[in-house]
């Protein structure tokens, strides 16, 4: 096993008028190549804001992450969008699709920032997998919570990214809806052999998980 991503001492505060709430207060973290990693915590103990530091969506106060030995603090901004364009998959809880385009279109968006070739039969592909090949010309708002979810997690595919993560993904959605998400979440990253980072509240899709760590008082425990 070789190790993809790491996280040091980091700390992150948000201020709220002059006064500082501090949120993680030095989390440090390895992540293997392929592994499955779930983060639990209670609600506003900073799960969110950890899963964006470690994806390079946002920044850490003090402390850095480094991908396969690259620094994410250091990266300049131009190499850090596409660091997160072609290496990074996030799955959000309220799906994020954009309504002015049809299922396949919101699969193929991520390919347009690569010059990654057969990108229809991908996107098709990856659609095939989560159960939605005859929804593939809908609009986001004609599909269900959980198909809207499942077309998340192929965009989220698309690009072969080597880190998926996923911020509570069936939060919105029923619990059997939700299992099956997670199916065909699972299912693809292990297929690929993607190193997968979920954020849940629910112990048992946690326990799914090769690795469960709980994230308290700005620490994360195993
Ligand atoms: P979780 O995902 O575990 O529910 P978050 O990471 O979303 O927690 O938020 C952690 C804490 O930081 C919460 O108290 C939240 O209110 C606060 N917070 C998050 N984002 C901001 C922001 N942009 N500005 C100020 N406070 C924030
Ligand atoms: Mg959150």
């Amino acid at each position: 096993m070789s190790e993809i991503l790491r996280a040091e001492e980091v700390h992150k505060k948000y201020f709220i008028g002059k006064r500082a709430v501090e949120v993680l207060h030095g989390v440090s973290l390895s992540v293997q190549r392929g592994e499955t990693l779930s983060i639990m915590g209670a609600s506003g103990s900073g799960k969110s804001t950890l899963l964006h530091i470690l994806g390079g969506l946002d920044r850490p106060d003090a402390g850095d992450v480094f991908f396969e030995e690259t620094s994410l603090v250091r990266m300049k901004p131009p190499k850090r969008a596409a660091f997160r364009a072609q290496r990074v998959g996030f799955v959000f809880q309220s799906y994020h699709l954009l309504p002015e385009l049809d299922v396949l279109e919101n699969v193929l968006l991520p390919s347009m920032a690569t010059r990654r070739r057969n990108v229809r039969e991908r996107a098709e592909h990856l659609l095939e997998q989560v159960g939605l090949s005859d929804r593939m010309d809908h609009r986001p708002t004609e599909l269900s919570g959980g198909e809207q979810q499942r077309v998340a997690i192929a965009r989220a595919l698309m690009n072969s990214p080597d880190l998926i993560f996923a911020d509570e993904p069936t939060g919105n959605l029923d619990s059997h809806t939700g299992e099956n998400v997670l199916h065909n979440l699972f299912d693809l990253a292990q297929a690929e052999n993607r190193t997968l980072i979920l954020v849940t509240h629910n112990e048992e899709i946690a326990g799914h998980c090769q690795r469960e760590l709980l994230l308290k008082d700005g620490k994360l425990e195993e």
